[in-house]
């Protein structure tokens, strides 16, 4: 069932790839496994997927502990993360998508340094300037860009953001040009490459790659339905 699934999704990607002129390589799938049970993670990862999206960190490490040792797996959060949790996130997670606030990127660059590793971040931007969502206003990154990118064991990678709730996904998609037009602009001053785009989820990333996402993270798509 999770094979099929896993199997449509990337026929779509393929599709939206084809009409956005680029290539199914550019586009990494994140299958996001919040409230799903250790099989049906190890499934899809026999499925082909090699990217696990955690939201919570007390859930990501029942997953990680089962199933991180089957085989190469890239752990990534996307979820808010709290600064008293960072310690272990740090320990399980290649990438942290959610990076909101300068501090927490201090945080998580003092406990990178104590495992000497360079911590993979990506910056989280509401985009939709909803006050229930996390993220920095897209004026406002400018600036945090340039204190996080002084920080030692961080390393900025790009952005991430999630849409807001529209009715058709042709009206989600001038927010995540907006997102692609931020990246744009900010690669040019910053001394990181900012590649990377997270965006796009289940009701919305075809749009989201055709207007340049780099990672999509689907959860119902790949599990539900
Ligand atoms: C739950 C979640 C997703 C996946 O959402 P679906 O609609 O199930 O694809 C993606 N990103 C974040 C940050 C999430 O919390």
């Amino acid at each position: 069932m999770i094979r099929q699934k896993v199997a449509m999704v990337q026929e779509k990607i393929r599709l939206a790839c084809v009409r956005a002129q680029r290539q199914p390589r550019e586009i990494t799938l994140i299958a996001v496994t919040k409230g799903r049970s250790i099989e049906e993670v190890q499934e899809v990862t026999q499925a082909g997927v090699t990217d696990i999206g955690e939201n919570k960190i007390q859930e990501a490490r029942q997953h990680y502990a089962q199933c991180h040792h089957l085989m190469r797996l890239r752990w990534h959060m996307i979820g808010h993360l709290q600064t008293n949790k960072v310690d272990d996130c740090v320990k399980m997670f290649d990438l942290i998508h959610s990076v909101d606030s300068v501090h927490l990127a201090s945080e998580i660059d003092k406990e990178a340094s104590k495992i000497q590793k360079i911590q993979e971040v990506l910056i989280q931007v509401n985009i939709s300037a909803e006050e229930t969502k996390y993220g920095f206003a897209p004026q406002a990154v400018g600036e945090a860009l340039k204190e996080i990118e002084m920080l030692k064991n961080v390393s900025v990678n790009g952005l991430m953001a999630i849409a807001p709730m529209v009715d058709t996904p042709q009206k989600v998609r001038p927010y995540f040009r907006d997102l692609r037009q931020l990246r744009d602009s900010l690669s040019q001053k910053s001394v990181h490459k900012l590649s990377i785009l997270s965006m796009g989820m289940s009701g919305d990333f075809e749009a989201a790659i055709l207007e340049g996402a780099t990672m999509v993270r689907l959860g119902r798509a790949l599990f539900e339905g």
